[in-house]
């Protein structure tokens, strides 16, 4: 048995894992980072990346169908899937040859092998120690299901998804959350008859109440079923598909049935708990410098309770190796983390929902405004409909802001430097933004709230 010594040991190279390695390196730390499947972890390989790939393909297809409303001549003759996997394949091949190649540019050792805490500061892999002063634990998540309801066959989870090499006639997305909308969009878009069912009253249920209604309609008007509010019972299939069947007794058909309940955490097997690192329901608890129970052991990504998302995983990542070089970063605020649903239409938000807001801050000491995308000509030449919501403390700055429309996410990078920076509506007013571009509409969206409306009727 080797014994291995380093600043840092990582256990786990998704986003939260590789970006620690990258940032320990860059600050001159020695660096192990173990990994038994392949560097990118979720996020570039079953994730984020291939199913932002899908989406693209998906508006592809809805605008050749939809070609004749700007004058142009295309006819949609079919979805090719492989070629489509082909082309998604491609993107996440080249990024992990870039990932992987920046990772070996860098004094990384990449150890590959699963890996497992064998003591407070060693982790076990094929049989050799790997030593840390400090240890970072980046395992992630997988996909969850509900109790009783076994994966296989035709009920599936996004990974299976993303492996179908054909279009599925019909499918069933249990779970209105962002991975199984964006999985409905997709599908729709290639043709699918697509239902949701949700047991939380909306679909999008952590998004402001306004955006979970408007993201309904525009579902309604694209013909994607969903059924809110109710829950699922059981599942039954047979040689063609599924019969998925509800408490109020409901059943529904279809080829496939995607299970999209959210995602647990990837910690348990590894010796994190019989270590003594304290956990709850599977998660590994961090203090707000994100070091767990033991001193000098560190957690980052999906297992540590909060947002699953890539950039918080990578911001996390980022902070423990600023943290052990000594650098004292600023502790990340979760609340200002920014979330984008890839959906058509696109929501984007940062910061806190009216309802929370309220809560926070009592209703009366809070104002909302909504500009409407109608008034913003990129939006309308797009030929999308959606809006821009701030939330602000009154006299004080803007808490939250909502947006949905084809494209939005890309209007989040502002957004979440307003929220962040706890700017004052009169503060972005007076900044001019770009004609004709929808990023207009967060401007317009301010002059109305610092009382200076422009192109709005309200
Ligand atoms: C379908 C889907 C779509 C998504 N879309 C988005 C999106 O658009 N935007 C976004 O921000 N987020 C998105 N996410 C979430 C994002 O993928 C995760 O938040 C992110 O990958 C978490 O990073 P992580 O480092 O915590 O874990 P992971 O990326 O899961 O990485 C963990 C790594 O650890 C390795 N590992 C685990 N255990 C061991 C062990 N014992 N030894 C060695 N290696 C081990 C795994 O192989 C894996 O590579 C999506 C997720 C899914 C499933």
């Amino acid at each position: 048995m080797a014994e291995h010594n380093f600043d840092v040991v990582i256990l786990g190279g998704g986003s939260g894992g590789y970006a620690a390695a990258l940032r320990s390196a860059q600050l001159g730390l020695s660096v192990a980072l173990i990994e038994r499947d392949k560097l990118g972890g979720t996020c570039l390989h079953r994730g984020c990346i291939p199913t932002k790939a899908l989406l693209h393909s998906a508006e592809v297809a809805d605008v050749t169908r939809e070609a004749a409303a700007f004058g142009i001549s295309a006819t949609l003759n079919g979805v090719d899937m492989p070629a489509v996997n082909k082309y998604r394949d491609g993107i996440v091949d080249k990024l992990f040859k870039g990932l992987t190649g920046l990772v070996s540019s860098k004094a990384i050792t990449v150890v590959a092998g699963e890996g497992k805490l064998v003591a407070p500061k060693t982790i076990s892999v094929n049989g050799d120690n790997y030593t840390g002063k400090n240890i970072v634990l980046a395992t992630g998540s997988f996909s969850r299901t509900l109790p009783g309801l076994e994966i296989g066959g035709r009920v599936i989870t996004s990974e299976q998804a993303l492996q179908l090499d054909f279009v599925p006639t019909s499918a069933i997305v249990l779970g209105g959350g962002v991975i199984g909308v964006e999985f409905a969009s997709i599908w729709k878009s290639f043709g699918t008859d697509v239902t949701i069912i949700e047991g939380l009253p909306t679909l999008v249920p952590n998004e402001d109440a306004s955006v979970s209604k408007a993201l309904e309609r525009a579902y309604r008007k694209r013909g994607i079923n969903f059924k809110t509010g109710v829950r699922f019972s059981g599942v039954q299939q047979s040689a063609t598909g599924v019969v998925v069947s509800l408490e109020n007794g409901e059943t529904f058909e279809a080829e496939l049935l995607l299970v999209a309940v959210g995602r647990g955490p990837n910690a348990t097997g590894f010796g994190y708990e019989e270590n003594g690192i304290k956990m709850d329901r599977g998660y590994v608890l961090t203090n707000d410098r994100l070091e767990t129970s033991l001193q000098g052991v560190y957690a980052a990504g999906d297992i540590v309770p909060g947002l699953q998302l890539a950039h918080r995983g990578f911001q996390q990542g980022i902070f423990i190796a600023e943290e052990i070089a000594g650098l004292k970063p600023v502790s990340i605020d979760e609340n200002g983390i920014p979330k984008v649903t890839y959906s058509e239409p696109e929501i984007a938000s940062v910061g806190l929902t009216e309802a929370k807001a309220a809560e926070k801050f009592g209703a009366e000491n809070i104002s909302s405004y909504e500009y409407n995308l109608g008034g913003n000509g990129k939006s309308q030449i797009l030929g999308t409909a959606g809006f821009v919501k701030l939330i602000r403390q009154n006299n004080g700055p803007i808490v939250g802001i909502h947006m949905i429309g084809s494209r939005v996410g890309e209007q989040i990078g502002e957004a979440q430097l307003i929220v962040n920076w706890e700017a004052f509506p009169e503060d972005v007013a007076s900044l001019v933004h770009a004609h004709p571009t929808q990023n207009e509409a967060l401007g317009e969206a301010h002059l109305a709230l610092a009382g200076k409306p422009l192109h709005a009727h309200a």
